[in-house]
């Protein structure tokens, strides 16, 4: 055991010192003495404010004795004591008050120097962290080549606005520019010139801004540009008119003088429907590329209403895809006959959709909606696999039938319609092709003649035969038939629903059926819905028809009963004469 007379507390590496209720100093170390350069001898009985600084005295009157005469101690407190030669030493006290000694203070007091010196380190640490953090965001939200603001800034400033919107209820438009043949610059010059080019079009078109409004690069020779306002369709054609022509003044870059064109695409902001920032930017591309496939160099505004359109026609497109591979459609057959004789000389298939909860679907209802599209093209595959399958079925249980498909004008004309044609084909090797009939539709829509003849005379080669459907409808169907060599003329329903009653469709009719004997090519009527029809038609020259009069198309499997009744009934029952 330690003794206080074998140590003092001179020897402690703290300062101690002792105070009374009136601020007098009682007692203080050595380490005291040399930490601020008073003696002992002059600080003893002084007042402690003394080595106080002011803001220190104020701190300890207004908030050290009241916590110490409420709690009778406290803890690492900061405050500023003045030395000798009047210098400020920032240190941390804790004080102790002891009830039983008169309300005396035991000071323990040591230097803040370190933690404060720590604390600057770290004060400027902290302040070139943020330095580099700003430059940081500056590069990643600028253009380096530019200095423009990029897609990241944009999209920040877009979020920004369209929060304010909802505040404030302010507008904007967003455009999208894309440069014309500016790949053409940059194959020719170089992509030295093309990065001139694009600093050039950038400082063109900022200095042609006002200042609220915000350009951005987003990369390659696209700018996107919000114009702050409300703006009707004309209005704003024609600040981006004010653009345009700006643009196609020429640039000169290292003596080169280049003439620029840009096409812009442009959207409108508030819309009926919340609308994302990315989404915005998307509207804007489109109606960018329409500008460009309407040749260039002009405005496109985009159409909310379009887009509906678009949205809808893409879940049609969806649930379709999603059918084929649930194998929900079915293809039904009407027959064709010959209604002289009786014979059955083929079906048409027709495509059904077997909907799980709307029932079974007319082609009427979701063919439109394909035109043009590769969904439309994998769907016409399959009706011509289909039918071939059921051909090969029928043959195979000994039925004598021809097997006859629509074919969409579009998807005649794809590229791969031959090749496709022919793998199809392929895996039923031994189906003779004479049984199979392509009925052409929508030739009105056939764009290139010449493509088409080409395919259609190869298929003929292959020996598959040919038809032209819906006859006399499409208003280029005479000149097609002079052009195109075909097996069979399909005569519209239309004429033959009215020609009972309009001498202008009997007209037509027997036009047709004239065509048809001096092109040398077969003629079947459609939509023979009574006795009537057929016994005009056959008056006319037509003996082949088709229509709910002799059978309503019916799936594949009721089709070789309907056969048997028909030979043995159905026919006598209906035109009251015998097959032949
Ligand atoms: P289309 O080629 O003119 O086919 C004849 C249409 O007339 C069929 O309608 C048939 O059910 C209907 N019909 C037959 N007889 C009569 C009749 O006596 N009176 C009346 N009012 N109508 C009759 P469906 O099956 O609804 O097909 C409509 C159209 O859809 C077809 O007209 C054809 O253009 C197209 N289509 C049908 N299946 C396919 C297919 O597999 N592929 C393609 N590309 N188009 C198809
Ligand atoms: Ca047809
Ligand atoms: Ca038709």
């Amino acid at each position: 055991m330690y003794t206080s007379n074998q140590f003092s507390l001179d020897t402690f590496p703290v300062g101690c010192m002792i105070t009374d209720s009136k601020r007098r100093i009682l007692y203080c170390n050595r380490y005291l003495e040399e930490y601020h350069g008073y003696s002992t001898d002059e600080l003893l009985g002084a007042d402690l404010f003394t080595l106080l600084s002011k803001a220190s005295q104020i701190m300890y009157d207004t908030y050290l004795v009241p916590i110490l005469v409420r709690e009778r101690k406290c803890h690492e407190i900061r405050l500023c004591m003045v030395s000798h030669c009047n210098t400020a030493l920032p240190i941390v006290v804790s004080i102790l008050c002891d009830d039983s000694a008169n309300g005396k203070f035991f000071w323990s007091i040591s230097s803040a120097r370190r933690s404060d010196r720590l604390f600057e380190e770290l004060t400027e640490t902290k302040q070139l962290l943020e330095q580099k953090v700003s430059l940081l965001r500056r590069i990643s939200d600028t253009d380096q080549l530019t200095g423009l603001p990029n897609r990241t800034a944009m999209a920040k400033h877009l979020d920004q606005k369209i929060i304010e919107q909802k505040k404030d209820d302010m507008a904007f438009a967003l455009a999208f520019v894309d440069l014309d043949g500016f790949k053409e610059v940059n194959d020719r010059y170089g992509h030295h010139v093309g990065d001139k080019v694009i600093q050039l079009v950038a400082k063109r078109l900022a200095s042609n801004l006002r200042s609220d409004d915000v350009i951005a690069r987003f990369g390659g020779d696209e700018f996107v540009i919000f114009l702050n306002g409300r703006f009707s369709a004309r209005l704003v054609e024609e600040s981006l008119s004010r653009l345009i022509n700006k643009l196609a003044e020429p640039f000169e870059i290292d003596s080169v003088l280049l003439t620029l064109s840009a096409s812009i695409g442009v959207t409108l902001y508030p819309q009926s429907k919340e609308v994302e920032p990315d989404h915005l930017i998307r509207q804007a591309d489109q109606a960018m590329y329409q500008a460009k496939l309407s040749g260039k160099n002009q405005i496109c505004l985009f159409n909310v209403d379009n887009e509906h359109v678009q949205q809808s026609k893409q879940s049609e497109l969806s649930a379709i895809k999603a059918a084929m591979e649930a194998n929900e459609f079915e293809l039904y057959y009407q027959p064709k006959i010959n209604m002289l004789t009786g014979r059955v000389l083929g079906v048409e298939a027709l495509i059904r959709w077997n909907h799980p909860s709307e029932g079974l679907k007319a082609p009427v209802t979701f063919l439109p909606v394909l035109t043009n599209t590769s969904t439309g093209v994998a769907l016409g595959r399959w009706v011509i696999t289909s039918a071939l399958r059921q051909l090969q079925t029928w043959l195979q249980q000994g039925l004598d039938v021809h097997v006859s498909v629509n074919i969409d004008g579009y998807h005649l004309q794809h590229s791969h319609f031959l090749h496709d044609l022919s793998n199809i084909l392929a895996d039923f090797p031994s189906l003779p092709k004479q049984r199979l009939e392509l009925e052409v539709l929508e030739t009105s829509t056939i764009e290139d003649v010449g493509h088409v003849y080409s395919v259609l005379n190869a298929c003929r080669v292959m020996g598959i035969r040919i038809s032209l459907d819906d006859f006399g409808t499409g208003y280029s169907s005479l000149s097609h038939l002079r052009d195109l060599s075909v097996d069979t003329l399909k005569i519209d329903r239309s004429f033959v629903q009215n020609m009972l009653t309009s001498t202008g469709d009997r007209a037509i009719l027997k036009g047709v059926i004239g065509f048809a004997r001096a092109f040398e090519c077969d003629v079947v009527a459609e939509g023979v819905e009574a006795l009537a029809h057929s016994q005009q038609l056959i008056e006319f020259g037509c003996e082949c028809g088709q229509g709910y009069f002799i059978a309503h198309p019916m799936p594949a499997q009721d089709f070789p009963d309907w056969m048997d009744e028909w030979h043995q009934q159905g026919f006598k029952k209906k035109f009251n004469r015998n097959v032949i």
